[in-house]
C-alpha cells in the first residue's frame, strides 16, 4: 500500500471545497444581486411574487446546504487524490484510447442515466415514511432561493452523491464527460431552485418554474434537469388537479374533463406574467 501523500491529498480537497462553494456561492451572489434584492418588482420576475421565505428560513438554507456542500466536495477531493494515485475506476483521460463515437455515446448515457437516477430516488423520497423521516427537510423551503437547491438531510445528500459516483466504478465514461455532467447538473439544480422565472436556451431542460411548482405543491414534478421523466411516467403537474403536502404518490387529485398536462412553454410564462403584473 502507498503511503499517504498529505500535501496532494490536502491540494484536492482545497481545491474542490473552493469550486463546489465557490459556484453555490457565486451563483447564489448572483442572484441576489440580480433579483432578491428587487423585493418591490417581484411580480416582474418571482415565480411565486407573493411568497417570500423569512430571514431565519434564509440563514439556515445557507448554514445547512453550505455544510453539504463543504462535506461533499471533501468526499470529491478524496476521491480526485485516489483516482490520482492509480485507484481503480472506469474513467478513462484520453479520447483516442476509445473513440469520438464512443466517448459521446457513454457521456450522454452517464448524463442521462443519472438524471433518470436522481428522479427515480428523488420519488422514493417522497414515499411518506421517506419523506417524514428525510425529504421534508428539504422541503421546508416552500419558495425556494438558489441556497435552497444544497438545504437537504445529510442523508438525502449522500443518496445523490452516490448516484453521480457509482456508474464510474462500472461505465467506462470519459473524464470531461464526468466534469461536464457534474457542472451541468450542478448548475441547473441551483438555477431551478432560484425562484426567478427563467427558461434554459436548451430546449429539453425544465423551466424554473418546474421545481418551483414542486416545492409549492410537494408531489409533483420529481425531475432534476429533465422534465422528460416525469412526461414518461406521469408525475407532471397537470392543470386541474390538486396537490399538497398530503397528497402523495405524484399524481395529484381530481382532473375532470380538461386533465391536461401544465404547460411551461414561454408563451403561458408570457401570459401569466402579463396578469400576475398588468400593465397601465
Ligand atoms: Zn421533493
Ligand atoms: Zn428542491
Amino acid at each position: 500500500m502507498q503511503p499517504l501523500d498529505v500535501p496532494a491529498l490536502s491540494r484536492f480537497i482545497a481545491m474542490s471545497v473552493a469550486g463546489g462553494l465557490g459556484m453555490y456561492w457565486g451563483v447564489g451572489l448572483l442572484f441576489e444581486r440580480l433579483y432578491y434584492r428587487r423585493r418591490t418588482e417581484a411580480a416582474e420576475w418571482k415565480c411565486q411574487p407573493k411568497r417570500w421565505p423569512s430571514p431565519a428560513a434564509r440563514r439556515r438554507e445557507i448554514l445547512l446546504g453550505s455544510a453539504n456542500m463543504t462535506v461533499g466536495s471533501i468526499a470529491s477531493g478524496c476521491f480526485v487524490y485516489w483516482v490520482s494515485k492509480g485507484g481503480a475506476t472506469t474513467m478513462y483521460f484520453s479520447v483516442a484510447e476509445r473513440g469520438v463515437a464512443f466517448t459521446v455515446a457513454t457521456g450522454l448515457a452517464y448524463l442521462l442515466g443519472t438524471d433518470l437516477a436522481l428522479y427515480l430516488a428523488h420519488r422514493a423520497y417522497h414515499t411518506p415514511t421517506l419523506y417524514r423521516l428525510v425529504h421534508r427537510t428539504h422541503h421546508r423551503w416552500t419558495s425556494p432561493t438558489v441556497f435552497t437547491a444544497m438545504a437537504m438531510h445529510p442523508v438525502e445528500w449522500a443518496t445523490y452523491q452516490s448516484i453521480m459516483a457509482a456508474p464510474l466504478f462500472f461505465l467506462p465514461v470519459h473524464v470531461g464527460a464526468v466534469i461536464f455532467t457534474l457542472l451541468f447538473t450542478n448548475y441547473y439544480a441551483l438555477v431551478d431552485h432560484s425562484g426567478v422565472r427563467l427558461h434554459s436556451w436548451l430546449p429539453f431542460v425544465a423551466p424554473t418554474q418546474f421545481h418551483d411548482d414542486h416545492h409549492a405543491h410537494f408531489h409533483v414534478n420529481y425531475g432534476q434537469t429533465f422534465p422528460l421523466w416525469d412526461r414518461v411516467f406521469g408525475t407532471m403537474r397537470r392543470k386541474n388537479r390538486r396537490y399538497g403536502a398530503a397528497v402523495f404518490g405524484g399524481a395529484g387529485e381530481g382532473g375532470g374533463a380538461n386533465d391536461e398536462p401544465w404547460d411551461y412553454g414561454r408563451r403561458a410564462d408570457a401570459v401569466a406574467r402579463a396578469e400576475i403584473s398588468p400593465r397601465a
